[in-house]
């Protein structure tokens, strides 16, 4: 329970149960006064644009309203909380995440992929969660590979171009490099089992069925005389 809050930023909770969009109290007579703009470091209400002067040089998250329901673009969030495993939407052209997890009615047939703690049905069966708060449920229920920590900021191509370039510095160099790279393999390795993962509360898999008819190498496939 320690780690888990070790690595949940104390700013989730607050903003997760805040109330958005409503009109600010201090400019209730400007144009942009809607309540839409979260600071991550005084964690206190939302508030509007015009307030935003007093928080310019503190991590602040615009939220957006999409479907209904509140998101938050990922190049926005995505650097002060690890987003992995999180469905993203895509809202006037932006991925976002959404907060929390939005009401349902029933499970539509021939779905199979939802979210792990609310039964959401997901688009797309690369994520395990329908938002920030189930990914946040799921820590705290103890999923071992689900963590909000952000890792270093890699991306496979770059790391590629310094390892040519420094494969020719000094060793230790090498060495964080080397660990930067076990790192990304790390989070693909994830990437793919996260895929893989099935919800909860379903019955475990079946084994994959065994292709006997692929497994044997046959020497030579018996082929039909061509009919005359
Ligand atoms: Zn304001
Ligand atoms: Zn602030
Ligand atoms: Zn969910």
């Amino acid at each position: 329970m320690k780690k888990v809050q070790q690595q949940t930023p104390p700013w989730l909770k607050p903003l997760l149960e805040a109330t958005f969009f409503d009109e600010c109290q201090a400019h209730g007579n400007a144009k942009n006064n809607q309540c839409k703009y979260y600071c991550l470091q005084c964690i206190g209400n939302p508030f509007c644009a015009c307030c935003l002067d007093d928080h310019q040089k503190h991590p602040t998250i615009q939220i957006r309203r999409s479907s209904l329901s509140n998101g938050v673009k990922t190049r926005d969030i995505g650097e002060y909380i690890n987003l992995c495993a999180i469905q993203t939407y895509v809202a006037n052209g932006k991925d976002i995440v959404f907060l929390n997890a939005r009401p349902y009615t029933g499970r539509p047939c021939g779905v199979i992929n939802t979210c792990a703690i609310c039964h959401r049905s997901l688009p797309t069966a690369d994520f395990k969660f329908c938002c920030l708060s189930c990914k946040r449920d799921a820590i705290y229920r103890g999923f071992p590979e689900e963590t909000f920590t952000v890792e270093p900021k890699l991306n496979t191509c770059e790391l590629n171009d310094n390892f040519q370039v420094n494969q020719l510095l000094a060793p230790e160099r090498q060495q964080k490099i080397r660990k930067l790279d076990i790192l990304v393999s790390k989070s693909t390795v994830m990437a793919t089992s996260i895929a893989k993962e099935i919800p909860v509360n379903v019955s475990p898999t079946t084994p994959p069925m065994f292709n006997h008819m692929n497994s044997r190498k046959r020497k030579g496939i018996p082929r039909r005389a061509p009919l005359t």
